[in-house]
């Protein structure tokens, strides 16, 4: 390919409703009439709250309740009828519109029996469920097209899968109706990328194409994860050596917390990796955690923007720039457990987090936060979720006699995220304050140069949220009027 691209992702709630893709089309032809440096490919994910109802039929199918797994398949169909009646004013293009989506549920339909052949001989259940679950993503496919077709745009749908990854493992712990996130292969996926897309570009025609799956290298249909389409868009990005890549999404860009929990949030115009992936992880459902694996080593910025507000420039995330240090956003992640291991003979803990770290990794439990460890003990958070699971695992493998395993559930991480904080005086002591002045204990807490990470109970989280930001962020944007420079600071101006 001679010139370079750029990929726009389109959100669930981008593409929510009819007329809502009608927004998205003029959002692409925009780009695709030139008003955008680099030439568009088009990444779109499920109508909001679709995913959740074709995993809902998966479950139904497993469990064999046909009866509701039939109305769900309706209620699918109507959505997407609806949607099918606003997108386009062509009367004949809306009657191709019609077959194709008739065409697409009839193969769901198909890969749903499959499905349920695959739950009978329990075999393979998760790979014929990522099947089902990737029909959302066609699905829109095929409105987005009709809609930008309708502005005059040469346009294509894209159905095959780009992305090429690792077979995912068969996890026997997952509840039914359930995806598991597969790996991309990056040079796969670049060569299946260009053979796909690059003879549509050299035409001039915009692809426009699935986020959330991939294919596996032995042909099954896989995902990426629960809200993987911005991590889709990013490793497409990376295959056809794009300039950048742009997360359009229902807000201005990423703030400093999640405006639907903080009404004063505010937009931030730029983030390092760093720091937008730790927000993410934290709880910041905006961009998904592995959206940055693919662009930070290369350096292609990732925008934020608002298919809603599309004047409004967005968040650029990109390498670090200098900033002073403090507190840039407050996320929280909810619904943690606290796992203690604590030695009887006070000694032994640390020379142990090989083994502890690796029992917790055969539950499938990444630790969310390490929180402390002293000569003789250890502790960090992992989803509640998976706590039962590696208690059970802690409790066999450890010596009983010598180590006593502690579970504290219903608590909730909220991370203040930023830079300097090892050299910074004041943030840890004015988070903690914040909290203690709203009478919120925090249980523990974990800290690093660009987090402090406070523990509080579940129940706290939202107005532990809020007031976090009241102090960190919003007294920031007051009190540098008249806030001397640390020392810290004087020496870095100095340099
Ligand atoms: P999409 O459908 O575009 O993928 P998501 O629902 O996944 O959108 O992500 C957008 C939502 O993320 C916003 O509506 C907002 O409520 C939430 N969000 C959480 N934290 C933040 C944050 N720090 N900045 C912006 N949005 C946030
Ligand atoms: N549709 C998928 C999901 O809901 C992927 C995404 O929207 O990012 O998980
Ligand atoms: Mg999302």
């Amino acid at each position: 390919m001679e010139n370079k691209v750029s990929v726009l992702k389109f959100g669930g709630t981008s593409v929510g409703s009819g007329e809502r893709i009608r927004q998205v089309a003029s959002i692409i032809a925009h780009a695709a009439n030139g008003a955008e440096e680099h030439f568009p490919i088009i990444v779109v994910s499920a109508m909001a709250g679709v995913t959740d109802q074709l995993l809902k039929i998966a479950r139904h199918t497993c469990t064999g309740e046909h009866e509701r797994c039939e109305a769900e398949l309706r209620l699918l169909r109507d959505k997407h009828i609806d949607a099918a009646v606003q997108v386009t004013c062509d009367d004949e293009r809306r009657m191709k519109l019609f077959v194709q989506i008739e065409e697409a549920l009839t193969t769901l339909a198909q890969d749903v029996a499959a499905l349920c052949r695959a739950a009978q001989r329990n075999d393979e259940v998760q790979l014929h469920t990522a099947a089902v679950a990737g029909w959302g993503e066609r699905l829109s496919v095929l409105l987005v097209t009709a809609a930008v077709r309708d502005l005059g745009v040469a346009t294509e749908s894209v159905l095959q899968e780009i992305i090429i990854t690792s077979h995912p493992k068969n996890d026997t712990v997952q509840p039914l109706g359930v995806v598991v996130g597969a790996d991309p292969l990056m040079e796969e996926t670049r060569i299946n990328a260009h053979a796909l897309i690059a003879p549509l570009i050299e035409r001039g025609i915009v692809p426009i194409t699935v986020g959330f799956i991939g294919r596996t290298i032995t042909g099954y249909v896989t995902t990426l994860g629960r809200n993987a389409s911005d991590y889709c868009a990013t490793v497409i990005g990376v295959a056809l050596g794009c300039a950048e890549v742009t997360i359009y999404t229902d807000v201005d860009g990423v703030l400093t917390a999640d405006p639907r929990l903080v009404k004063n949030a505010q937009p931030l115009s730029r983030l390092s990796y760093a720091e937008a992936a730790r927000l993410s992880w934290f709880g910041a459902k905006v961009l998904h955690p592995r959206t940055f694996i693919p662009v930070a080593p290369r350096n292609i910025p990732v925008r934020v923007r608002n298919t809603f507000n599309p004047h409004v420039r967005g968040t650029v995330v990109g390498p670090a720039a200098r900033m002073p240090s403090g507190a840039r956003a407050i996320t929280t992640r909810r619904h943690l457990a606290l796992i203690t291991v604590e030695s009887t003979d006070l000694f032994g803990a640390p020379e142990n987090a090989g083994q502890i770290f690796a029992l917790a990794a055969r539950a499938d439990a990444a630790p969310i936060v390490i929180c402390s460890s002293s000569g003789h003990h250890l502790s960090f958070m992992v989803e509640e979720a998976s706590a039962d699971s590696v208690v059970a695992l802690l409790q066999h493998d450890m010596d009983a006699s010598t180590w006593r395993v502690r579970c504290r559930r219903n608590l909730a991480a909220c991370a203040c995220i930023g830079s300097g904080f090892n050299a910074d005086p004041t943030s840890a002591a004015q988070a903690i304050n914040a909290l203690a002045s709203e009478d919120i204990p925090t249980i523990t807490q974990g800290m690093s140069d660009q987090a402090i990470i406070l523990i509080v109970e579940d129940q706290d989280a939202e107005s532990a949220l809020r007031c976090l930001h009241r102090g960190l962020i919003l007294i920031a944007t007051i009190v540098p009027l008249v806030r001397h420079p640390t020392q810290q600071e004087k020496r870095r101006e100095a340099r």
